[in-house]
């Protein structure tokens, strides 16, 4: 096994993408394949567990994109038409009558013989209350063709698509009431360290108040995790040992803390006996230490204790192995490309994800980039990334990716 190695000079730390390319390949290998059908209003954050083939034509006959008048182009010579009927939404039209038109309404069915809607704007009621048509009127004018947004048997979602209010919506349009969705990874969650208490309690010396929990607890949540609070474990090899044990069912034990040096890594003891540990020193900032293994056949990833790095290294490497676990594909969240306001004369040898947000068009940092400062990240609205080796000044380019991304 891989011991816990000397804080990495620049060639022995492990790149982001290689150390995300193994758990998503781990997390492909252990794929949750049961799934669950939920009622359509249900499914917001679930995962997709079938491809979404349409069973029906959208719209299932031409309709009025405008309210106005039906007519058949043919039919018009310049000579004001009769109106012969009035369609509106929801009402099945008769053939329209040669030489007339229809008044429609939007969303109303195109009456068959006609060809195009002219708006009314551009229509006159005369007195004898025949319509004149002021401007030129071309076949197919404001008809949303039957099948323009999907004909039966496309594909319209597939497999693995997370589902959201437009994902619900357009499932609606479709006509679905329920969708088979993946069923919830269950994970559990730890926080490991001697010095955590939990708030609400007095803070005694030397105890600081456990962040870590409910920040993953509520943001495993938001991923659509069902999430197991397995509360506070103490820095111990027994009690370690015993309260893993406990978890079973559960897909992934994720803990916090006690990876960054060997002498109170518990959880790294506990995996050796009784599974298997990968300990990974990452070219990332903050964070670096991470441990990924098995205990007696369970998933484990521990991220580093420290708040801002929880919440890096869950951002990202731990959500897109979740959300791979549930089967989706596309786990990595946006960078955009924005011109940085700040310069940064040093280069470090680990890929720096700074709290930042943008003003003016332009990402600025927190003043305060330490590790154990979470307040940078509530301050902030996304991560700058600054590669390894990089110096910028200002107005350089730098990738943004903002919390919205990877908060859902
Ligand atoms: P560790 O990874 O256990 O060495 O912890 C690194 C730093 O993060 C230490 O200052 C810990 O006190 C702090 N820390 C660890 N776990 C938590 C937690 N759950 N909440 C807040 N701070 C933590
Ligand atoms: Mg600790």
């Amino acid at each position: 096994m891989n011991p816990v190695g000397k804080p990495g000079k620049t060639g022995s730390l492990m790149p982001v993408e290689t150390a995300l390319a193994r758990l998503l390949e781990m997390a492909d290998a252990t794929r949750v394949l049961e799934r669950e059908r939920l009622p359509l209003a249900q499914v917001q954050g679930r995962v997709l567990a079938d491809d979404l083939l349409s069973t029906l034509d959208l719209p299932p006959w031409p309709n009025s994109a405008m309210d106005g008048y039906a007519l058949r182009t043919a039919d018009w010579t310049g000579e004001p038409l009769v109106v012969s009927q009035k369609i509106f939404a929801g009402q099945a039209p008769e053939p329209l009558k040669p030489g007339t038109c229809a008044r429609i309404f939007t969303g109303a069915p195109v009456p068959a013989g006609a060809d195009c809607v002219e708006m009314q704007e551009n229509a006159e009621v005369l007195a004898d209350e025949r319509v004149a048509f002021i401007e030129a009127i071309k076949p197919g004018q404001n008809i949303r063709p039957q099948g323009q947004e999907t004909t039966v048997g496309e594909l319209v979602l597939p497999a693995g698509t997370r589902l959201g209010p437009i994902e619900q919506g357009l499932a609606a349009s479709l006509g679905c009431a329920e969708l088979d969705v993946v069923r919830k990874v269950r994970v559990a969650v730890l926080s490991t360290g001697d010095e955590l208490i939990e708030p609400g309690q007095a803070l005694g010396p030397g105890q600081i108040y456990n962040s870590n929990r409910v920040l993953l607890c509520s943001w495993l949540q938001r991923l659509g995790c069902d999430v197991v609070d397995a509360g506070i474990l103490p820095d111990d090899l027994d009690t370690t040992r015993t309260r893993l044990g406990e978890l079973k069912d559960v897909d992934l034990i994720l803990s916090t803390g006690g990876v960054s040096v060997g002498e109170a890594d518990f959880l790294g003891i506990a995996l050796r006996e009784e599974g298997e540990l990968s300990l990974w020193k990452l070219a990332i900032k903050p964070g670096k230490p991470l441990t990924f293994g098995h205990f007696r056949g369970v998933p484990v990833i521990g991220l580093p204790g420290n708040p801002a790095s929880t919440l890096v290294t869950f951002a990202l490497l731990t959500r897109p192995y979740l959300l791979r676990r549930m089967g989706v594909r596309d786990v990595e969240p946006l960078k955009v490309q924005v011109p940085c306001g700040f310069d940064w004369p040093v280069a470090g040898n680990r890929r720096e994800y700074l709290r930042g947000r943008l003003e003016n068009g332009r990402a600025i940092i927190y003043k305060n980039q330490s590790s154990g400062v979470l307040r940078s990240a509530a301050w902030a609205d996304g991560l700058v990334e600054v590669l390894e080796g990089r110096t910028l000044v200002t107005g350089d380019s730098v990738s943004f990716i903002p919390l919205s991304e990877v908060l859902v």
